[in-house]
């Protein structure tokens, strides 16, 4: 008799394969998309690969969409080929710091120097005036105050709505106001549902941004999610802006 172990990589591929079947499925019944601006954001780091990256271009040139490549600054000087790319293509390069640390636990000369050593990295690539997302999300008023003073253009942290009035009270920088939604866990989870993830997007305020903070890494495990959300928004006539687009107004 055969053992039973070898059961299980059979009906783990069969459940494979039923989901794959289930994600197709229910993607051809999205509900209809709606116009909106589209801001795409994706961070780049140690582990993002440059063949995820390459791939990434390619599904965002077949679908004219602009984007934000926030990159670790370490990474933008191991890798200048890979930015160039990123550049080439037509998109932004933002910093998201040197190290990738949390920087709101750094001493004020840590945080100086991961903000002054990414943007350095960036002067390298011929951007003068870098945007910004802090690691994890993670701002607090002195980093904002750092970043203005270091002459950084913006603060994407947060990057449903943008404010000329920061909530950091500190001029000079825009700063974006509140939490966006679809992040990495949203993307990789919820997509497996694209129905109900679809109609979330369409009941989101019409005011709003579709904005979404992801990582090469993980989008590109499920290309055909990117490329049939590029679609979705595609259908309705969204624009597609880098973040130093949308600010340019
Ligand atoms: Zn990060």
């Amino acid at each position: 008799m055969r053992p039973l172990w070898l059961l299980l990589p059979l009906c783990l591929l069969f459940l494979l394969l039923l989901s794959d079947y289930l994600i197709f499925d229910s993607a051809n019944d999205l509900p209809p998309p709606v116009s909106r601006t589209v801001l795409l954001g994706f961070d780049l780091e140690e582990p993002d690969t440059d063949e995820d990256v390459a791939a990434l271009l390619d599904l965002l040139e077949a679908h004219s969409a602009s984007a934000t490549f926030f990159v670790v600054g370490k990474v933008a000087e191991e890798r200048p080929e890979l930015m160039r790319s990123i550049l080439a293509a037509g998109h932004e390069l933002a910093c998201h710091s040197y190290s990738h640390p949390q920087l709101t636990g750094l001493s004020e000369a840590g945080q100086r120097e991961e903000l002054t050593r990414c943007a350095e990295a960036l002067q390298g690539l011929g951007i003068e005036h870098p945007g910004f997302r802090a690691p994890y999300t993670r701002t607090d008023r002195h980093l904002v105050s750092l970043l203005a003073g270091l002459g950084y253009a913006y603060d994407a942290s947060y990057i449903e709505e943008w404010t000329h009035a920061p909530r950091a009270g500190v001029p000079g920088i825009k700063v974006s106001a509140s939490f966006l939604p679809l992040t990495d866990y949203y993307w990789l989870y919820l997509l497996r549902s694209p129905g109900p993830f679809y109609a979330a997007l369409r009941g989101y305020p019409a005011s709003r941004l579709l904005s979404v903070d992801l990582h090469p890494r993980y989008v590109m495990r499920y290309p055909s999610h990117l490329g049939a959300y590029l679609a979705w928004c595609e259908e309705a006539g969204c624009a597609f802006l880098s973040h130093q687009e949308l600010m340019k107004g």
